[in-house]
């Protein structure tokens, strides 16, 4: 479903990705892991094609999107991204949040995205307060919404960076929880966390970024519990 094939991402001389080798099956869930700093949102941003890659190659559903001449919108528009921050609109509904993509950027008609944003919202535990503003829910019930938001629309992955980080520490189940069920139905998923405990019980694959490459990767037995890595086992006892 994704591939990515050394990748190279400088911010001037600062090579933050060197050669990044990724790759995703459908219904996987990659968790990538690393030290602040490490590029793990850069590398999300250059799925996403918020940042264009210096060199080497991304396909996503059989295309590959680094070719300048990809509808950078229409490749975004088959990914669902969510943020630390949900960055959802204040002056809309819940639903109207849910509901503004489906409308405006694919065209569904103001009925049937209301059916389909209704079921999403009842996907993630919300259909009771799809009439709210984002600002009378809490943290974790607004992350769900921008995750609802992200969802709606089909995407073919999502990327996740950082969900839970900005949650207070109760608020932080539930997402991960939802993540779960996600990933129970099949909805692909490459995100960054902080949490181990959810990358042992949902990811199929870790991938430990360090020093601009994916320095070890493989099961969340192998990466967490039996790292092959010098610097993956550094890193996950400073985490202890
Ligand atoms: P964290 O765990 O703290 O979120 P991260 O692994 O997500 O870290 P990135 O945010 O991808 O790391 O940043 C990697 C490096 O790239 C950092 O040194 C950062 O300062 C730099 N960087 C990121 N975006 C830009 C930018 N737009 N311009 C210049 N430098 C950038
Ligand atoms: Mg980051």
């Amino acid at each position: 479903l994704l591939e990515m094939t050394g990748v190279r991402k400088a911010f001037g001389s600062h090579v933050v990705l060197r050669a990044v080798d990724l790759e995703i099956e459908p219904g996987q869930c990659v968790v990538l892991i690393g030290a602040s700093g490490s590029g793990k949102s850069t590398l999300l941003r250059c799925v996403n094609l918020l940042e264009t890659v210096d060199d080497g190659v991304i396909t996503f559903e059989g295309r590959d999107i680094t070719d300048p001449r990809m509808d950078a919108d229409a490749v975004r528009s088959r990914m669902g991204l969510v943020f630390q921050s949900y960055n959802l609109f204040p002056h809309l509904s819940v639903l109207g949040n849910v509901t503004l993509a489906l409308r405006k950027v694919h065209g569904v008609a103001a009925g049937e995205a209301e059916e389909r944003g209704l079921a999403m919202l009842a996907r993630v535990g919300l259909e009771s307060k799809a009439a709210a503003r984002p600002d009378d829910l809490s943290g974790g019930q607004q992350q769900r919404v921008a995750i609802a938001r992200a969802l709606v629309t089909g995407p073919g992955l999502m990327l996740l960076d950082e969900v839970t980080s900005a949650l207070d520490p109760e608020l932080v189940g539930e997402v991960l929880d939802l993540l779960g069920e996600l990933k129970d139905d099949g909805v692909t998923m490459l995100l960054n966390t902080h949490e181990m405990g959810f990358a042992r019980d949902v990811a199929d694959t870790v991938c430990f970024l360090h020093d601009g490459v994916i320095h070890e990767s493989g099961t969340p037995a192998q990466v967490l519990d039996d790292p092959s890595q010098e610097r993956t086992r550094a890193f996950l006892s400073r985490l202890r």
